[in-house]
């Protein structure tokens, strides 16, 4: 345990701010996200130093299609995660709390010379929400700079401007999930709301740090052409056209088991809203795709990065400029 970040006395309890929730909790209780606990009037994370996933990935599989395609990062994730959605496809740690789980035990350090050794450009902070272990983020992510690492975030946005102005200068690039343009959804669904997340992408962004989107379709709840006409619009208002946009198919888990897969004809659906909306980068996950994982010039319409699965068939592009002389949003070296 390590005192956490982020927290005030109150008399109830401690609130904690490090995302909206903002819980108050009595000692020796948890919050929500099960893993920040008030002992004696402090706030401890439970999880610092102990995550219960550690692999490296194809960067393709964040997903990130902009941020050095065809690079591996190394990804870590703990237990616990602070919105509780129905669909969660990542239920088993999300879900688990630490006393039932095996966490390992490693220090910043430890997964600093862990990523080098494995030939990674980086660390990517995924697989649960990376929000609710912000403190062992941020000292990760300190040294990651410090070594010339580049750092990843694959979160749900549920986190206040606090902690984002602590967290995110420190964040090179982000996949931010936005799982409907509903507060409905937002409330029925996942026991949170919408506007914080919407907040947290302007905010995050502005901070400088490279963002992608993915929406998880589902059938009957989120999938409606208005919504998806409305969700995109507002992409392109307030964050412009050049953030690359992932529709990615549901698949029956948790407790939304009673429902079928999303066909692949509702995420073309989605992707042809989304383009004739101004989206410049628009992609279809978890499901077989032919053309739809490809990156392709917006004026020219040139073959840029031809993708099979998480894999980089061909790059043709050196930098981020097309042969046309277009620039197109993709960070690589
Ligand atoms: S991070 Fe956890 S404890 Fe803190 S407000 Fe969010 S859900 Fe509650
Ligand atoms: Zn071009």
């Amino acid at each position: 345990m390590k005192v956490a970040k982020w927290w005030n006395e109150k008399e109830q309890g401690i609130e904690c701010y490090l995302c909206p929730r903002r819980c108050i909790i009595a000692d020796r209780s948890y919050g929500v996200c099960n893993v920040r606990k008030n002992v004696d009037n402090t706030l401890y994370t439970i999880v610092y130093g102990h995550p219960v996933a550690v692999h490296v990935d194809p960067i393709e599989k964040k997903p990130l299609y902009h941020f050095y395609p065809g690079s591996q990062i190394f990804s870590v994730g703990t237990v616990g995660c602070n919105l509780l959605c129905e669909f969660c496809q990542n239920w088993d740690i999300a879900r688990a709390k630490p006393d039932d789980t095996q966490m390992h035990n490693i220090s910043p350090e430890k997964i600093i010379d862990m990523a080098q050794k494995s030939n990674c450009i980086g660390i990517a902070f995924t697989y649960n929400e990376p929000t609710i272990f912000g403190e062992y983020v941020l000292d990760i992510a300190t040294l990651a700079h410090q070594s010339g690492l580049q750092t990843v975030m694959v979160t749900n946005g549920y986190i206040t401007s606090e902690a984002i102005d602590d967290i995110y200068p420190f964040i090179d690039a982000a996949n931010i999930d936005l799982k409907s343009f509903s507060n409905e959804f937002y409330r029925q669904y996942c026991k949170g709301e919408l506007q914080p997340v919407l907040d947290a992408l302007q905010r995050i962004r502005d901070l400088g740090t490279f963002i992608e989107i993915t929406m998880l379709i589902i059938p009957g709840k989120n999938d409606s052409d208005s919504e998806l006409d409305h969700l995109t619009r507002w992409i392109v208002d307030n964050l412009g056209q050049d953030v690359p946009v992932h529709f990615s198919a549901f698949h029956p888990d948790y407790k939304m088991r009673q429902l079928s897969r999303t066909p692949k004809e509702t995420l073309d659906k989605a992707r042809k809203i989304a383009i004739r909306n101004g989206l410049r980068y628009v992609y279809e996950g978890n499901v077989l795709s032919e053309n739809e994982d490809n990156t392709y010039c917006y004026h020219c319409g040139r073959l840029l990065i031809e993708r099979r699965s998480f894999s980089i068939m061909k790059n043709n592009l050196e930098g981020d400029i097309c042969s046309c002389g277009s620039k197109i949003a993709v960070v690589q070296s």
